[in-house]
């Protein structure tokens, strides 16, 4: 039995859940106790605080946890990360009141920044040579320049509506941040190896198949060289003729980041009726 911390109610726990699912390993009770089996896999789910997840893992009450970079890089525990997920994408940041005229890092030498990330942040101040106070809170940073707690804050931003709607705005990017598995894998018995091995197999079938999208497109024969030199393909593309002469399909796997701009290199190039679809495993 593998057992994995899950943050119990938060921006991760139903991205965790709905990953987990897709990978076929699904926990019967809603209501969330602390510890649930999976129905079909030997794999029993551990509902933590985030901010609880790293150390869990570290002192092996969790095997693996899923949990965001930022609490593993501020909680410090030596963890490895087994796999990287993709969701709960962020970025801690620096960001000051948005009237302040601001050129450069050393503006932050001798003032007071709040975060709820004060070892990221004393971190990063020293490999930039920047002395500042730090003041530890653990909400809310966004008000602490308003209410006169602190000058600066130091904290996590997704879209930066929050520090906008704050009257902040973001200065300096000091680390990213996104959903990752991690553990200890030198502690892992064999059998829980095995477990997470497979796991981790289903894991990249279904990342895998959400960083693609299927494409079916018609191309008249004499383009067929030229088109499927702008599809990157799997292996090679598959051509298949059509019932009209001259014409064919082609069926392809295409990266979702460069999804567009192919698109656009086809259209050129006379493709015709392009179908896409999502794709929910991909297994290569
Ligand atoms: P808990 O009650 O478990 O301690 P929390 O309030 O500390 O939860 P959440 O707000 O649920 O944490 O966020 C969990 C994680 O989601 C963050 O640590 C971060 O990795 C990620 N995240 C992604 N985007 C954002 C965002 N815009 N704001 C906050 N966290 C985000
Ligand atoms: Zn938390």
């Amino acid at each position: 039995m593998l057992r994995i911390a899950i943050q119990k109610s938060g921006r991760l726990s139903e991205k965790s859940l709905e990953l987990l699912s897709e990978a076929g390993i699904n926990f019967a009770n809603s209501e969330r106790k602390l510890v649930a089996k999976a129905g079909n896999f030997p794999v029993e789910a551990l509902y933590l605080r985030d901010d609880d997840i790293p150390q869990c893992v570290a002192d092996g009450v969790a095997d693996v946890g899923i949990v965001g970079e930022n609490v593993v890089m501020e909680k410090g525990y030596k963890l490895e990360v087994v796999e990287r997920l993709g969701f709960g994408k962020c970025r801690l940041s620096l960001a000051i009141p948005k009237n302040i005229d601001y050129e450069k890092l050393s503006w932050f030498n001798g003032r007071k920044i709040a975060t709820s990330y004060p070892n990221i942040l004393r971190k990063f101040l020293v490999q930039n040579g920047v002395k500042a106070d730090i003041h530890e809170i653990s909400g809310s940073v966004e008000i602490s320049t308003g209410i006169g707690i602190a000058e600066a804050i130091f904290d996590i931003v997704s879209s930066g509506s929050t520090l906008i709607s704050n009257g902040l705005k973001e200065v300096v990017e000091a680390a990213k941040s996104e959903a990752v598995m991690v553990g200890k894998n030198s502690r892992l018995t064999a059998e829980k190896k095995e477990i997470l091995d497979t796991l981790l197999f289903r894991l990249h079938a279904v990342q895998k198949g959400r960083k693609n999208k299927y494409v079916l497109l018609n191309a008249p024969l004499e383009k067929v060289d030229k088109i499927t030199a702008v599809i990157p393909g799997m292996k090679s593309p598959t051509v298949v003729p059509l019932a009209q002469s001259g014409w064919c399909s082609i069926h392809s796997v295409l990266p979702d980041n460069e999804f567009w701009e192919i698109i656009e290199k086809l259209k050129k190039l006379g493709a015709q009726g392009i179908l896409v679809m999502p794709i929910e495993k991909m297994i290569v």
